[in-house]
């Protein structure tokens, strides 16, 4: 009987997510478990190994069988031909660090490696908001920007899968510092990061952030921050407006470079949406080339936290050219 499911991991900061999705995109099981990013390099990628084989498990106990094949969504540039992570944000163990060959090592069959942010976007493609487009620019707004490009119905992958960083694309030539090393990019302002910077920036060195915008932990948040928005606060919507202003000048940049149909925004910050659009909308008014910004709509994500595992699915049974049919 051939098996009816793949495998889809995605490895975040905190959480791992790891689902059985059937070959028509839905998510039949998911588990989720801590990722232990601080640990070893071999210890994260062991870590994983083990929520795919408890999956693994649960499937066989649901009389599943075993997976069709296995794809693995990571933070950071990646390497996608060779499996190699070159640095990942959340995982500072990880520089260089050959994953495929670990993983592979640890299940003794082949694994799918995939950027997550690519992941989420092939999973917009197949089964959320850019499903039946074929040229879509893909945003996703959290603790950084990450970004997809689908051009006429393919993912960008570039020379060795590393392409489509759209978080980095630079908005400001002297702007503020971004992790990446660089200044100005749309993720130094776009991001839950790069708003919480750009507050600090208003509130100056001497006054602490307000409560209003902490979560249960004392950390700032997005979310906390929206809500302070809806209540008409000033300090709240000029951040949202100037975030919303640089992500328009990116906006307006792909659409001059791509002329897509859509434009997707999806993203534990997406839900600020609605208090940075004004802004966003002005700056693509006033940049992009009118006939251009006519066809494409920018709209929310559809399948919120569940994209990077269905993504990763798609990608084990999409592998990049070269590694179609590669053994272990
Ligand atoms: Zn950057």
């Amino acid at each position: 009987m051939p098996s009816r499911y793949v495998i889809g991991l995605d490895m975040g900061g905190t959480n791992i997510r790891c689902a059985a999705v059937s070959t028509a995109g839905e998510v039949m099981l998911l588990r989720r478990a801590p990722s232990r990013a601080g640990a070893s390099a071999p210890e994260v990628a062991a870590n994983i190994a083990a929520q795919i084989r408890a999956l693994e498990d649960t499937a066989h106990g649901r009389g599943l069988g075993a997976p069709r094949a296995i794809g693995v969504a990571v933070p950071g540039p990646l390497d996608v031909l060779r499996g190699v992570v070159m640095a990942a944000p959340h995982v500072k163990a990880w520089r260089g660090f050959p994953l495929r060959a670990r993983l592979e090592a640890h299940l003794g069959r082949a694994v799918v490696v995939e950027n997550d942010a690519t992941a989420w976007a092939l999973g917009e493609f197949w089964r959320g908001a850019a499903q039946g487009h074929r040229d879509v620019v893909l945003l996703t707004l959290g603790t950084g920007v990450g970004g997809g490009l689908i051009v006429g119905g393919r993912i960008v992958h570039g020379r060795s899968g590393m392409a489509a960083e759209l978080g980095h694309i630079t908005v400001e030539p002297d702007g503020m510092p971004c992790d990446c090393g660089s200044r100005g990019c749309v993720e130094a302002y776009a991001s839950s990061s790069g708003m919480r910077a750009l507050l600090v920036r208003r509130l100056g060195a001497q006054r602490r952030i307000p409560a209003a915008y902490l979560d249960a932990e004392g950390n700032f948040s997005v979310r906390a921050m929206t809500r302070q928005a809806r209540a008409h606060d000033r300090l709240a919507l000029e951040t949202f407006a100037t975030a919303g202003r640089y992500l328009g000048i990116a906006i307006a940049s792909l659409l001059n470079v791509f002329n897509p149909e859509l434009v997707v925004i999806g993203g534990g910050v997406a839900g600020a949406l609605p208090y940075m659009r004004a802004a966003m909308n002005a700056e693509v008014r006033a940049r992009a080339f009118v006939a251009i910004a006519r066809q494409a709509r920018i709209v929310r994500a559809a399948l919120g936290p569940i994209g990077g595992v269905v993504g990763a699915a798609f990608a084990a049974t999409h592998p990049p050219r070269s590694q179609r049919g590669r053994q272990v």
